[in-house]
This record gives C-alpha cells, sequence and structure tokens, in this order.
C-alpha cells in the first residue's frame, strides 16, 4: 500500500492518493476509523469525496464504516479521498480537543496520525506501506515518527502493516520546532509549537522532561533498549481563553494538545503518559488493560510521582501535594471508594469523574503502601523498584500471546513479602476494593501517615530528603 499525501499549507483538506496490490481478488475491503479512538462518530464528515477509477466500484457502507472496492477486472489498483480538518465552526477548539481523531489541518500547521487518514486492509495482502508527500509547502518544519530523523517530505518512508498500530504521525507547520535529545544513547524529540496564545515556551518548559526525567525511568526500569522516543506538545489554536489539554499515547512517542499555559498539572500528565511506556504497554496485567487498572494506572502513577521526585521535577511541596491532595483526600472522600474492581469497566466512560479516576488512586495508594512494607521487611534493601523489575522480567520470558497474570504479581512479591498476606490484600484492596486503613500501618521512618477524619495525611520526617527515599 502506498499513500501519497498532499496539503497546500493554507486548507483544511488532505488529499491522500492510494494505491495496493489485489491480485486475482473480485474485491478489497477497506475499514476508516475507530470508535475506541477519541469517541470517533460522524467519521464519514471527516473522510469524504472516495473515489476510484473505472471499471472500478466503490461502496460505502458508513455504519460499519466500511469502503469496498470492486475490482471489475482492474489491474492497477487506486483510491484517492480527502480529509476534512477543519474545526466545526460552532465549537471550534473544544471539538478537536475531546474529539481526538479529527485532526488539525489548518493555516500554516497540520498534525496527523495514521488513525486519522490511513484504511484498515482486512486482507493480507500488502503486507508492506509506504507515505510519502507529493504536495506540502515550502520551507515549513517537518517531523515524522516513522523515521524521524527524515526531515525530507518527499522521501519515502516505509514499514510492515502490522507494525504500524499508532506508529505514524507527522507534523508540519512554519511555528514547529524540533530539537533532538540524546537520552543514555536513545534519539529523543521534542516537537512542540514554537509561540502560542498562552506565552508558553514549550521547549523550555519541557526540557527538564529530556535533560532528566527520561534518564530516570530508562535507569528505574534498567531498560534503554529503545529506537527513539518522540514528545510532541502542540498548543492549539482558538478563539476561547483556557481549553485545557489532551492527549493520547503513541507508538514510542506521545502527542499532546494544549490549550492553557503548560502547567504542573501537565507536567504530571506529560510524565505519566510517557512512562506507560512500562506499565501500561510492555506491562500489563489481566487481558486489557481494562481488567487491573489499579495496576495499568495506580502503579504507573507511583513510577510516575517517584520518578518526578528522583528527577527533582517534582519537590516535597508537589509529592506531597500529590499524595495528600490529589490522592488520600480525594480517594477516601469519594463516595464510591469501596466498589469492587469489576465496577470500574461498566462505568469508566459513562461516569469518569467518580470510576474513571478511582483505578488511579487505588492502584497509587496501594504501590505507596507495598513500597513501604517491602523497604521496612528488607531493611532497607530492596524496594517496590525490585519487585517491578522481577514482574518485567517475567514478562519478557513469557510468550508475546501469554497474558501477565495478577498471580504473576502475587509471585513477584512473594520474594519480598509473605505470599499469603499479599494475596489477601489485593484480594481485600484491589478486587473487592476495601479502602487501606491506614491507622496503625507502619512506614519507613522518613514518612508519617497520620489519620484525621478518616483521611490520611503524609509528611517528610525531619531529616528526610525525597532525592534519597527514590534512588536508582
Ligand atoms: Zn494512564
Amino acid at each position: 500500500m502506498d499513500y501519497v499525501l498532499g496539503w497546500d499549507g493554507d486548507s483544511a483538506i488532505l488529499a491522500v492518493e492510494l494505491t495496493y496490490a489485489a491480485s486475482q481478488k473480485d474485491s478489497t475491503v477497506f475499514i476508516f476509523g475507530d470508535p475506541g479512538f477519541g469517541g470517533q462518530n460522524d467519521i464519514f464528515k471527516v473522510i469524504r469525496n472516495i473515489r476510484v477509477t473505472r471499471p472500478e466500484v466503490v461502496r460505502i457502507d458508513e455504519a460499519d464504516r466500511r469502503i469496498t472496492i470492486y475490482h471489475n477486472g482492474a489491474k492497477n489498483h487506486r483510491i484517492t479521498y480527502e480529509i476534512e480538518g477543519s474545526l466545526p465552526v460552532d465549537k471550534p477548539t473544544t471539538i478537536s480537543l475531546t474529539e481526538l481523531f479529527r485532526p488539525v489541518i489548518s493555516k500554516g500547521i497540520l498534525t496527523l496520525v495514521n488513525m486519522q487518514f490511513d484504511l484498515a486492509i482486512t486482507d493480507q495482502s500488502n503486507p508492506l506501506v509506504s507515505f510519502s508527500w507529493r504536495r506540502y509547502p515550502e520551507n515549513l518544519t517537518y517531523f515524522n515518527s516513522v523515521e524521524p530523523s527524515q526531515t525530507d517530505p518527499s522521501k519515502k518512508l516505509i514499514d510492515y502493516y502490522d507494525n504500524l498500530s499508532q506508529k505514524v504521525y507527522f507534523v508540519m507547520g512554519d511555528n514547529i520546532g524540533v530539537q533532538e535529545y540524546d537520552v543514555l544513547g536513545i534519539p529523543y524529540y521534542a516537537v512542540t509549537t514554537k509561540e502560542d496564545n498562552y506565552g508558553n515556551d514549550l521547549q523550555e518548559r519541557l526540557s527538564p522532561f529530556f535533560e532528566s526525567y527520561f534518564q530516570s525511568i530508562h535507569r528505574f526500569w534498567n531498560d534503554t533498549e529503545f529506537p527513539f522516543y518522540y514528545l510532541a506538545v502542540t498548543a492549539l489554536q482558538n478563539n476561547q481563553k483556557e481549553i485545557g489539554g489532551g492527549g493520547f499515547g503513541m507508538r514510542n512517542g506521545f502527542v499532546m494538545k494544549l490549550g492553557r499555559k503548560f502547567g504542573t498539572r501537565d507536567k504530571y500528565v506529560t510524565a505519566h503518559e510517557t512512562s506507560h511506556t512500562w506499565i501500561g504497554i510492555k506491562i500489563i496485567i489481566g487481558e486489557n488493560s481494562f481488567d487491573h487498572q489499579w495496576f495499568g494506572e495506580g502503579f504507573n502513577d507511583y513510577a510516575t510521582i517517584i520518578n518526578l521526585a528522583n528527577s527533582k521535577i517534582y519537590g516535597e511541596e508537589d509529592f506531597l501535594h500529590y499524595f495528600n491532595e490529589e490522592n488520600f483526600k480525594k480517594h477516601y472522600e469519594s463516595a464510591i471508594k469501596d466498589v469492587h474492581n469489576d465496577s470500574i469497566a461498566t462505568n469508566y466512560w459513562t461516569d469518569y469523574a467518580n470510576y474513571g479516576v478511582l483505578p488511579y488512586r487505588r492502584g497509587c495508594i496501594y504501590a505507596f503502601y507495598l513500597d513501604n512494607q517491602i523497604r521496612l521487611a528488607s531493611d532497607g534493601k530492596f524496594t517496590l523498584r525490585n519487585m517491578l523489575l522481577d514482574l518485567y522480567e517475567l514478562r519478557k520470558a513469557k510468550k508475546k500471546d501469554e497474558v501477565l497474570t495478577v498471580d504473576d504479581f502475587i509471585n513477584a512479591g512473594a520474594a519480598y513479602l509473605d505470599k499469603k498476606e499479599l494475596e489477601e490484600q489485593i484480594a481485600r484492596y484491589m478486587i473487592a476494593g476495601q479502602p487501606i486503613d491506614f491507622e496503625g500501618v507502619k512506614t519507613i521512618p522518613e514518612f508519617n501517615v497520620e489519620v484525621h477524619n478518616n483521611i490520611p495525611k503524609l509528611s517528610l520526617a525531619a531529616h528526610a530528603d525525597l532525592s534519597k527515599i527514590y534512588r536508582w
């Protein structure tokens, strides 16, 4: 499959031309879009003017997002269409933020991921895919996530079809800056808008991540087997004031759309999302990431916060604020803090304010608890990090289609804590959902947890130093 793309640098339209192979077949079926990606609805307002050349005929089934091409004996196969990137007039910016599937294509800027323009082919007839730009404005900065060192849009990018999922990200713009960093020998790219309405200097704001956070998290996981990584933060053009931020993980990268000043919350989001490279992507417990979000989100959150502390992006104040205000207070005051783990997935999207945030807090609080128990039991010799590294080794020892289970988690922990106790903790706190009663819970001497009105509150002992507690 060869995609040839075109954009004039001015309009909201991306022109797509796809040639593909279809030997010995009567028809080829493509699917456009993914309902699981950013709430895709009205998808045939985004893709339009779908055309083929006679004798081929195209049939579109909007409900199933299926595009069927009947070849009628044609030897060469080509389909052309347009992707409409303009913002709905009534809600210019909110829409592009909440409907992440919508590409940003407007005067002077284009950001595009493959889910926003490519077609999924339903058979195995085209094992290779290429992308290249035929028409594009001169003198724009260009970034692509297939081969980031390639800065010429007209050069073909080639990859295996099976390998493409969430991999292709294009940025072109006159207000785009790309900075390359060397993080422990791995090329890292910071891709940002240079100037925006909020007065952000995003390259400057992101530099601590490239100078310390990414190093910290690679060392945390003893893992530098990485081709490259990119962090793309672009401010949305808009005519409103603060519209928040949103983002999604890509293979080897994280993409954020920003509609405000880049602040403490955005630092946390950036750190959390990039940390998912391990917990949440490389290491998942259960059949899918929804099964055990206390691990996928909560333990990832704990890893995030202690790496922010290790890299000194978060000092004592930010660290304690995160635990006390964002976790302990909100969790222990939540009316649904004790619901069963199984009720999370079913209510996640409909009641995100309660159920969506629950596994983050529940898991992060338990990870903190567990880290303290492992440190106490081993006299400071081991920490939760050792258990997580063992779990990562277990993951790597398994076949690709084998899942990591809660039993694997317990077995990894049993090297450091009593196995029976660990089993009971998981069943009681993570699955049944009972909140941990911190009254009488022992922590390492550097921490104090006091409970007032049933809400735990963490403080640091006088001699405590976060960068010594979280050191690797
Ligand atoms: Zn997450």
